[in-house]
């Protein structure tokens, strides 16, 4: 691993004896994270929860020019620093990096930092990057990244289930917990060290049945009549209810319900990626192409596996392919030219429309390239798809009343669908339309 502690160099050593810290890009992905670093052996767990502390804090140490994830993730391990049992020689954040305009990549070297002007050079800055092969965990690498990637799946599969099940429940509250005895038994069944790898899936294949069953039986009033939100937009603020002020419970408040980007998204994208460097430099035919290859054929195997007890429940809500993804975007931001996530965010926008979904929502951090380009793009992609409602929401961390914006955009959205050409597939559980 490159430079993987605040102010000088590490190693794997380092995490020895270590508390390591994993920022909440959503709750269930950072919950799936760490259980697959203990699998192995290192000790870590979610950051706390976001809270008014967490932006007071990460206000304290960034100029205000800084994106709200950037703030966000900083708070949340300033907050580490706040605990009573806190020691800095036995902590350890959770911070990759990445090459490219995105601020993102900056965040790893700020939080460093942070943490030398304030007297806490003893605690690390775990950063593996893709370009060194994570070498800071190298012996178990690649057990890790199986693990993570079947507990990241999970997680997704997790949150998708609850979107599409908690906007009917009968009694509130009733889905959030299905989803958390979920998450933590998937918790339990990604921690466990040394079970081989067959096994951990068979394991999880099953404690996904049970959370697909469990989920079923929330006492809920499906209706054909709620309107399909799809919601794209920034990976961190889209997948944490904290930055994006709940909005997707607001959506549902206002009688919606929301059809989430997940995280695998990324995943296949930046895979794409891979192989697309690896052309651009003459290695089409190379063993790096076959590695890529392979990782990805065995991570769509894992994923299929995974998602196989939720045909039925994910009729009409299936995930389409990414190549799918790049191809509708090909004709507002080309992927060979533009990068990152605004490429997604419109392709998914469009796959949303031929989705049948009734809208689209894209959440971004204020002042973030991504959404200033796509809201840019939004008028005429709506324009093209017979005027399907495209609205941006930003949010910087301060109080926002997207209530009002909110109330204007479903009453868009109520017409849309009432003039729609493209209708929505069904899960069996829906009642027929009357
Ligand atoms: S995508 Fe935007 S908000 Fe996210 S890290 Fe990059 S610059 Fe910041």
């Amino acid at each position: 691993m490159g430079d993987n502690r605040a102010g000088n160099g590490g190693s794997k050593q380092s995490l020895t004896g270590r508390t390591l810290y994993v920022p909440q890009m959503s709750h269930g992905g950072a919950v799936a994270f760490a259980a697959s670093f203990r699998s192995v052996g290192i000790n870590a767990w979610p950051c706390p929860d976001s809270d008014d502390r967490t932006l007071e804090l990460g206000g304290k140490y960034t100029s205000g020019e800084e994106c709200l994830p950037a703030r966000v993730t900083l708070g949340d391990f300033l907050k580490v620093v706040e605990q009573p049992d806190f020691v800095p020689h036995k902590t350890a954040f959770f911070m990759p990096t990445a090459d490219g305009p995105c601020r993102f990549g900056q965040y790893a070297t700020y939080v460093r930092k942070v943490l030398r002007d304030i007297g806490l050079e003893d605690v690390i800055v775990f950063s593996p990057t893709s370009q060194d092969g994570y070498q800071g965990v190298a012996e178990q690498v690649n057990e890790l990244m199986r693990t993570t990637f079947r507990g990241l799946t999970c997680a997704d599969i997790l949150r998708k289930m609850l979107h599409k099940t908690r906007p009917y429940e009968v009694n509130k509250g009733d889905t959030d917990k299905a989803h958390a005895q979920a998450l933590a038994e998937v918790e339990k069944a990604l921690e466990e060290p040394g079970v081989p790898t067959e096994k951990r899936m068979k394991r999880l294949i099953s404690v996904m049945t049970e959370a697909r069953d469990n989920f079923r039986k929330v006492p809920a009033e499906y209706s054909r009549k709620r309107p399909l939100i799809g919601v794209v937009g920034e990976i961190f603020c889209r997948l944490t209810p904290f930055t994006n002020d709940y909005l997707i419970r607001k959506i549902e408040h206002f009688g919606g319900e929301c059809s989430l980007a997940h995280i695998g998204e990324w995943i296949w994208y930046t895979n794409c990626e891979q192989q697309k460097h690896l052309c651009y430099a003459g290695k089409r035919f190379s063993v790096e192409m076959l590695g890529v290859k392979i990782k990805n054929w065995v991570q769509q195997r894992d994923e299929h596996r995974l998602c196989e007890p939720f045909k039925e429940d994910f009729r009409g809500y299936e995930e389409p392919h990414i190549h799918q993804i790049l191809e509708y975007s090909d004709c507002y931001l080309p992927h060979n030219g533009v990068l990152g996530e605004m490429t997604l965010s419109v392709g998914k926008a469009i796959s949303h429309y031929y989705m049948g979904c009734d809208g689209v929502v894209d959440i971004s951090p204020f002042t973030c390239m991504n959404g200033i380009v796509t809201e840019a793009i939004y008028p005429t992609l709506s324009a093209d798809h017979e005027s399907i409602p495209v609205r941006n929401f930003f949010f910087d961390g301060t109080q926002y009343d997207a209530e009002r914006d909110l109330g204007i955009f479903m009453e868009l959205v109520r017409t849309y669908q009432s003039r729609k050409k493209i209708k929505r597939v069904y899960p069996f559980y829906f009642p027929s339309e009357s």
